[in-house]
Order: C-alpha cells, then structure tokens, then sequence
C-alpha cells in the first residue's frame, strides 16, 4: 500500500490516499476488513469525471489486479466478468464470437465495477435502458464480507448498488448479459443540422428507427447556428452490409488504433479559436442530407478513444465536465443553457446532445426519460463556477439532475431534490455498512450518506 494523489478524469480536485491493489477477491475483502477510520472507496479505471473514486487521508482499493473474464452460459450469452476487467476486454473476449454488450458509455476504459457503479448509460439508453439492466448477477464486497446479489433476490441492495458510486461495496465479479451480433461493424447514418431546435427535431424525427443515436454540437456556434451539429444514427451491421472486403471474417475487430497527446502539451488549455475552427471544419465537412456509412464498432462507440490522455488537452488546471437531464417537456432548458453560457463567456469546447429512455429503479441512478446534454470546459474559466450553479437550479427546477459520475462541484442542496429516492437508497446504503465504512470525497463534498456517525 502507498499514499497516492488521486484525481478523476476532469483532473480538478486531486486528493491523496492510501491506494491497495489487491490481487485477488480475498485479498480486496481483507484491505475492505482492514480499512482505516476514514473510510475506504474502489476505484477502477479512473474515468469518472470527478472525486468519486477518491477518498483523501483514507484507503482507495484499486480493482487494477482483479481481472478475468469468461462464459457463465455462453448459449445464452451470460459472461461472467471481474470488477476490474475494462469493458473493452470484455468486448474483446465477446465480438469475435458474435456477441456483444447491449450498453457501453463513451469509452472501453471503463472497468466492470464502474460501470455498474455509475450505472452508466450509451448512445441507446431509449432502446436498451442503461448498464444495470443487464447485470444478472454480483459477488459484491460489504463490510460485512461478500455476497452475491441479485435483481430478484435482494433488488433493494442490488438497485442501491447500481448508480451507488462505490458506497455499497466493491463489486468483485458480475454476470452480464451480452446480445448476438453478425459483425464487428455499425451501419451509420449522419446528417448535420444548422442550430439547436434542428438538432432535437432530427433525433425526435429518428426515434424509434435506430438502436444508437447521438449528437454532436458546435459549443462554440453563436446566433442562429447556436447549437448546430451532427446526428448520429446507428445499427449493428449484417455481413450483408459489410464492403466484401470485409465479409470472409464480419467479427474480427481490427487493432484499437489511438494517438496520444505528447507529452510537451502546454500547461494552458487549447486556444478556443483552434477549437473553433475544428467546431467549423467538422461540421462543414458533414453531409446535408441523410448519409449512410460503415464504421468499426469501436470507431463508433469509443470515438474520444481515438486520442490517449486527450483531458490533458485542457490543461494544467483539468477541465469540468457537466452532464444533465430534464424531461422532454422542459427541452427548452436545452437551448436556454447554452445560450446562457455563452452569454456569460463560458461556451463548452464539447457537447453532446442524447435522448434518454426509461428509467431504472436504481435510487441514485441518473436516467430518466428526457434529454440529456454534456459539456466540457476549462476549469480554469472565468465565471464558470456561478454559471454552472445557476445551470444547476435551471435543471432542478425543471425536473431534471445532474450526473453525480461526472460532477466535481455541484453544491450539497441541490441532491434530494434532482434524487427524490434519496433516503431510500441512503436507508439501503446504512444497512449493508452499518459502521460507515465506505465513503469517498464524492459522499462527504455532497453530504450523500446523510448525518450518520462517524460519516465525516
Ligand atoms: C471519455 C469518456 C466517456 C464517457 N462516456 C460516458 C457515457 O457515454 N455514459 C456514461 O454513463 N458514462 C460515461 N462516462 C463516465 C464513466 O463511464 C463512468 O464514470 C464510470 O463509472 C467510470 O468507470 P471507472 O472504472 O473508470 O470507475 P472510477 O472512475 O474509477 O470510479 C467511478 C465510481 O465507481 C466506483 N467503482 C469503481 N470500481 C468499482 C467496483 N469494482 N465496485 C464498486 N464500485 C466501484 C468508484 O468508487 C466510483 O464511485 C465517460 C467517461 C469518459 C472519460
């Protein structure tokens, strides 16, 4: 064990702690046996945005070593995967057998246990509802020794589990639902639109005829172009639909191909007029009309895999990534946020513009039917810390919430009100860590375990 500092994926709030990596199941419930009087939190692969996955002047076990992946019923497609495989290795293992994970976020670098415990969601949370929904199965890690937990046997510890953010247990194994493929490609459909209210009305336009759909926006567009973008569309390609170069073998997955940011990168975030012209150059160069493609699975899914450490692109001082979703009734706070931001001189660098489906009975899990918009800035802009909280009373007042995986700064208030199921999962979280074991700086910075002793 070492003392580290630890960071999220947004790199703004690095806080050290004593890091374990254990390399086997009863070694991680013994550091969970052993954990200090600060308490202890898993980590998996780092990619949450903020202090989820950090404990400062306590223990983080690092589920690194805990790997291994392999058929629990491969007729049926259940694959039995450790908390800290990444879900890339579980594709790998899957695709060339013609199998699949029906819900993947935006990167392979997540590990299993993340994904369950941020309860994450893909670009096809209306068709296929978010990560959880196809866990049969945990072996969980309590304070009180390991359990295996299920939707039908204990769906309270299960459901509190899901979207938990670690503070149930550590997930050690779980058995996943994979669905069948017939190649490693996506059947992709594109098409830009010149401004915000363009851009919902192609995804209204598209529900319902594709399994993925995404948005890309101009942060940086002003006026009527506010918002502009790219829609996405996708299905899992039939050979049939595959260039006949790539018919003799439909499931082989070619090498994942990245660049990395080099390591001389300034200190200083990237120039917003460099970010501009991309913005330009990237949605000029995008058809005007519905166009048709064949992409790699993975090209589609994982496109920010593309770069290796590409959030040190903003920077010394890290960068924020801020997720929300209000109900379809409230799309307005939408546009009515962009155009906040950028009139307080905060426009995002990135944005992605979903539309989420149905809700899981997770407490703390952040789906719900609406939409869903992501921006990313520099952490170091002027202002944006007011802006963000005022963005923050918008959503709550509308319904919606923010994404607690992706937060690093959202104020303590704000959470029973975008988490009415709060106190339930909170009752759930005291039963199965009665002591106040698990904690993280996430739980402290927004009073998430509510005043139990000893949850300082
Ligand atoms: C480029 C990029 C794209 C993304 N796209 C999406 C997206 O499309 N949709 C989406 O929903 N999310 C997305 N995310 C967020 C990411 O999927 C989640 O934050 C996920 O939880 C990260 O998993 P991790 O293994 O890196 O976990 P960490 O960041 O290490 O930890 C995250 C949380 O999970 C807990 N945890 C980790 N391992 C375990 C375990 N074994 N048992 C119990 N708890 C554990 C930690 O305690 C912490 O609370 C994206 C992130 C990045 C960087």
């Amino acid at each position: 064990m070492a003392r580290e500092l630890l960071a999220g994926w947004g790199r703004t709030a690095p806080t050290s702690a004593d890091v374990c990596r254990p390399p086997s199941n009863a070694a991680a419930l013994a550091a969970l046996a052993a954990a200090p009087a600060r308490g202890v939190i898993a980590r998996g692969m780092g990619r949450s945005y903020g202090d989820a996955a950090q404990n400062a002047g306590g223990m983080v076990i690092s589920t690194a070593a805990l790997s291994g992946i392999g058929w629990a019923d491969e007729a049926s497609g259940l694959v039995r995967a450790a908390g800290g495989a990444s879900l890339g290795d579980v594709l790998g293992f899957l695709v060339p057998q013609g199998w699949v994970l029906p819900v993947v976020p935006g990167t392979r670098h997540v590990s299993v246990g993340g994904a369950v415990a941020g309860d994450v969601h893909g670009k096809n949370h209306e068709v296929d509802g978010s990560f959880a929904g196809h866990v049969v199965a945990l072996t969980l890690a309590t304070p009180g020794g390991a359990r295996r937990v299920t939707p039908g046997d204990d769906p309270d510890l299960f459901w509190a589990t899901a979207g938990g953010l670690g503070l149930t247990g550590l997930v050690l194994e779980a058995t996943l639902r994979a669905v069948r493929v017939e190649s490693a490609s996506v059947r992709v459909v594109t098409r830009r639109a010149g401004g915000i209210d363009g851009v919902m009305a192609a995804l209204d336009a598209g529900h319902g005829r594709h399994r993925y759909a995404v948005a890309w926006l101009d942060g940086l567009a002003r006026g009527a172009a506010l918002g502009r973008g790219l829609v996405s569309w996708g299905d899992h390609a039939g050979v049939a639909d595959l260039p006949a170069a790539r018919r003799a073998e439909p499931l082989a997955l070619g090498p994942a191909r990245s660049v990395a940011v080099p390591a001389w990168w300034p200190g200083s975030p990237m120039p917003v007029p460099a970010v501009a012209a991309l913005n330009e150059l990237r949605f000029c160069r995008g058809p005007d009309v519905e166009t048709t493609s064949v992409e790699p699975l993975d090209r589609f899914l994982f496109p920010l895999d593309a770069v290796d450490g590409w959030n040190r692109l903003y920077g010394r001082a890290g960068f924020v990534q801020y997720q929300f979703v209000v109900p379809f009734s409230a799309g307005d706070v939408v546009a009515r946020s962009l155009d906040r931001l950028r009139a307080v001189g905060c426009p995002p660098l990135l944005a992605v513009l979903k539309r989420l489906g149905t809700a899981d009975a997770g407490p703390l899990s952040f789906p719900m039917p609406g939409w869903t918009l992501a921006v990313d800035f520099p952490a170091s802009l002027a202002g944006l810390a007011s802006v963000l909280d005022e963005l923050d009373e918008l959503v709550a007042g509308a319904g919606g919430r923010v994404y607690l995986a992706k937060d690093a700064r959202m104020r303590p208030e704000l959470l029973a009100v975008m988490y009415p199921e709060l106190d339930r999962w909170r009752a759930r979280q005291r039963a199965v860590d009665p002591g106040g074991v698990l904690r993280s700086d996430l739980s402290r910075r927004l009073g998430l375990l509510g005043t139990i002793a000893g949850a300082g």
